[in-house]
């Protein structure tokens, strides 16, 4: 006999075409699975008994087989400017970290895709802990359920970033799947595809599958203008050099009003002169770009450090002066370690 805990499972990790399987596999009217979707992501229900229009029967059946049940908030830091981190316990020990930054008129959230990250990349707070384990799709979609019931479904969440631990790529169909979820306005979140941005340290060979996959936008952490710089800061460039990057970006398929954000960390005397400007603006010059500058976030686990203001300033003006916009997005959160993209893993204060 299994144990009925067996039985049990989380209904965030099915999409809606699962959940019409089941229903059918059962005899119950595929239908159902949309009135249960909406009842859950629209209606906000976390009990299938508050789900008055369908059958007692029917709801016995749910609540046999699944739970509803967002992510355990194990801890909440809040940081001067506004920032909030959540550290959100997961059902195997492990823990994950989400930020809610706010922005002048909305919330901007900043999601994981997975525990760690194996990509290494030498500035990074995440790269430290290596991969411990892919995310699914259910605890993708978890840390927007549980932010959005802690804020009260404040209506200013607009904004959803795949920019927390892991490389969102690297772990593909849950990402796609939660992305689905979150951008549908039928059964899932309805967040406008213009506000959920992907970011990735350049995993080129799913590119293509997420232009078909997907209309979310793409952001790609550059963080340098030459292989060798690249390189040495991000070891997925040896495996993916500018050239194939570039390529990559130029064909991806935007609509006439998108563009792709590239990052790119200022690292003091390592990508900062105006040089490396000059080559960033030559670089991207066959993509449709705009570019975010980020001021390394020092940390204990890095040897490098932030440039002085004038030197951010220049490079700014380099690639204003070559037309492109470019932003220095100062990090939200540092005074609690929640900058995003910096989360690190302290699975002690769990
Ligand atoms: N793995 C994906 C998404 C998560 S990292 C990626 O690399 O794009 C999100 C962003 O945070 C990246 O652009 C990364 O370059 C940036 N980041 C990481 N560590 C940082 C630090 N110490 N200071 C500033 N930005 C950092
Ligand atoms: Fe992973 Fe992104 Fe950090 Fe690189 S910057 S180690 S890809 S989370």
């Amino acid at each position: 006999m299994p144990h009925p805990a067996d039985k049990i499972l989380n209904i965030h990790e099915l999409d809606h075409d699962q959940l019409n399987d089941w229903c059918r596999s059962l005899g119950i009217e595929p239908y159902r699975a949309k009135q249960v979707m909406r009842w859950i992501y629209t209606r906000g229900a976390d009990d299938f008994e508050e789900m008055t229009d369908i059958a007692k029967s029917v709801r016995k059946l749910l609540a046999e087989r699944f739970f509803i049940s967002s992510l355990e908030i194990k801890k909440v830091e809040n940081a001067h400017d506004g920032s909030r981190k959540y550290l959100f316990g997961l059902s195997d020990g492990n823990g994950i970290e989400t930020v809610l930054i706010p922005e002048k008129n909305h919330y901007t959230l900043c999601i994981s895709t997975q525990v760690g990250c194996a990509m290494g990349c030498r500035f990074c707070m995440t790269a430290k802990t290596g991969l411990i384990r892919n995310l699914t799709r259910g605890e993708i979609i978890g840390q927007v359920l549980g932010v959005q019931k802690d804020i009260g479904g404040d209506k200013r969440l607009k904004n959803i970033v795949l920019m927390g631990m892991g490389e969102p790529l690297a772990n593909y169909s849950p990402v796609v799947s939660a992305l689905q979820h979150i951008t549908n306005n039928d059964t899932g979140l309805g967040f406008s595809n213009r506000r959920v941005t992907l970011s990735t340290s350049g995993m080129v060979s799913k590119f293509e599958d997420l232009a078909r996959d997907t209309r979310v936008r793409l952001a790609v952490s550059l963080n340098a203008s030459d292989d060798k710089t690249r390189s040495l800061l991000m070891p997925i460039n040896r495996t993916y050099p500018l050239e194939q990057l570039i390529d990559a970006c130029a064909r991806y398929p935007l609509t006439p009003r998108d563009k792709i954000t590239f990052e790119y960390i200022l690292i003091r005397d390592v990508n900062d002169s105006p040089e490396d400007a000059l080559r960033l603006s030559k670089l991207l010059r066959p993509v449709k770009a705009k570019i975010n500058l980020i001021p390394f976030n020092p940390h204990p686990a890095s040897e490098f450090e932030r440039p002085e203001e004038e030197r951010i300033l220049n490079f700014q003006a380099v690639l204003c002066q070559k037309n492109y916009t470019a932003m220095i997005r100062r990090s939200k959160g540092s005074d609690i370690s929640a900058a995003c993209g910096q989360l690190s893993a302290k699975q002690a204060a769990l």
